[in-house]
């Protein structure tokens, strides 16, 4: 069955000169696309220091050689600029497809979420890797169903201004089943909620991570609406390894990674004042159009198929965040990708 890509020398899961990555195990090489962006960067790390070996496929849209720079002497390590909308022929085990224009101000401008998608599906084809597909808790819209398990099929508008990501990646999640029914590739799928941490982009016009840097700036923290809207917010590590026991375990999914833990965007605003300036103070502005009125991911199915759970709450993680921050708003370096 040449389609499974079980048979001719790509589908080879062994390559030459692999090292031991340590007692037991056969170290793996891994992509990683999107791996200069914040949970990519993250996910790297966790893979290197377990012995395997990565290659990253970035095109710095959003993401940051300053994330990656600790590894760059890493015999281990690689780094290709690319954009995945264009084929790469690479042979791998396993592919972590992160590469996507992750904030509204930068979806817009990019046919990443299908032609980057069916590439790393083509690649992961050919050489009989395993792949991982990071979908969104976008793919549920504004949800009609509280909270949201896998099981919904979501509320989404086909023609808003949020619809290239959503529909790109409920676009990509219907590529991966076909993939993995048509071509019996092995796939997994993610939905992610909310995540922040260290190295998250600055301006990307995400809610954390512009409280924070308001805050920082002494600046006014922006509350979009009333405010009462509600996310779940889950810290990167939990993530990271939510990622990981998915892509090793047994199962397709897809399957909700995020904390459970509910905060309007006033209630949220007030933990970063509490955890990083007491004097910080808000204003409100209009918010967008279509945006979602409340999110929490069920994760009952992670919990039980995948034994993940997340275990940093948001008290606990934003001062790592914010610790980061500070320190890249005052060294100036504000990323904006090289
Ligand atoms: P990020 O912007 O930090 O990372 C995305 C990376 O993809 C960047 O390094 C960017 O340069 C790269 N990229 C974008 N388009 C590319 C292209 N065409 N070719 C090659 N590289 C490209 O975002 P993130 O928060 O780390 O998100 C990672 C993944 O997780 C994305 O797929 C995103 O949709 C998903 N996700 C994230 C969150 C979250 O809260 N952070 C929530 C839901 C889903
Ligand atoms: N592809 C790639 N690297 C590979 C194999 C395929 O980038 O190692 C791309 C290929 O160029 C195509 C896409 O993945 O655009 C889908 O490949 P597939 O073989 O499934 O489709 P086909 O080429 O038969 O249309
Ligand atoms: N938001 C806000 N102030 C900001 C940025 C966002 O109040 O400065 C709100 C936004 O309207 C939304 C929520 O925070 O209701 C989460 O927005 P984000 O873009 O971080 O994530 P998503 O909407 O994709 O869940």
């Amino acid at each position: 069955d040449s389609s499974s890509g079980s048979s001719g020398f790509f589908s080879k899961r062994t390559f030459p000169g692999r090292v031991p990555a340590g007692i037991g195990r056969k170290s793996l090489r891994i992509v990683v696309t999107g791996g200069a962006g914040f949970v990519g960067s993250h996910l790297v790390d966790k893979l290197i220091s377990r012995g395997d070996e990565v290659i990253v496929i970035d095109n710095f849209f959003t993401g940051r050689k300053e994330n990656l720079v600790h590894l760059f002497r890493n015999p281990r390590f690689e780094l290709i600029r690319h954009d995945v909308v264009e084929p790469i022929l690479l042979e791998v085990d396993q592919i972590y497809h992160l590469a996507c224009p992750a904030s509204p101000v930068h979806y817009k401008y990019n046919p990443t979420n299908v032609m980057g998608t069916l590439n790393m599906l083509g690649l992961a084809k050919r050489v009989g890797a395993r792949f991982l597909l990071t979908s969104t808790s976008e793919v549920y819209g504004d949800p009609l169903e509280h909270p949201q398990k896998e099981t919904y099929w979501g509320n989404v508008n086909p023609i808003g201004e949020r619809s290239c990501y959503d529909e790109g990646k409920r676009t990509a999640e219907t590529l991966t089943m076909d993939y993995h029914r048509g071509a019996d590739v092995e796939v997994r799928i993610a939905r992610i909620f909310n995540t922040y941490g260290p190295r998250m982009c600055l301006d990307d016009g995400r809610v954390v991570s512009n409280f924070v840097a308001q805050v920082i700036r002494k600046q006014p923290m922006t509350v979009y609406g009333d405010g009462k809207q509600t996310r779940s917010f889950q810290y990167v590590s939990d993530l990271v390894d939510g990622l990981v026991a998915l892509m090793e375990g047994e199962h397709v999914g897809p399957f909700n990674l995020g904390n459970p833990g509910e905060f309007t965007m006033l209630e949220l605003a007030e933990v970063v004042k509490e955890t990083s300036d007491s004097s910080a103070t808000i204003e409100f502005k209009p918010n967008t159009a279509d945006d979602p009125h409340k999110r929490k991911p069920d994760i009952s199915k992670a919990k039980e198929l995948l034994n993940w759970e997340p275990r940093i709450s948001l008290r606990e993680g934003l001062p790592l965040m914010v610790n980061d921050f500070r320190n890249r708003i005052l060294n100036g370096d504000e990323g904006k990708g090289l």
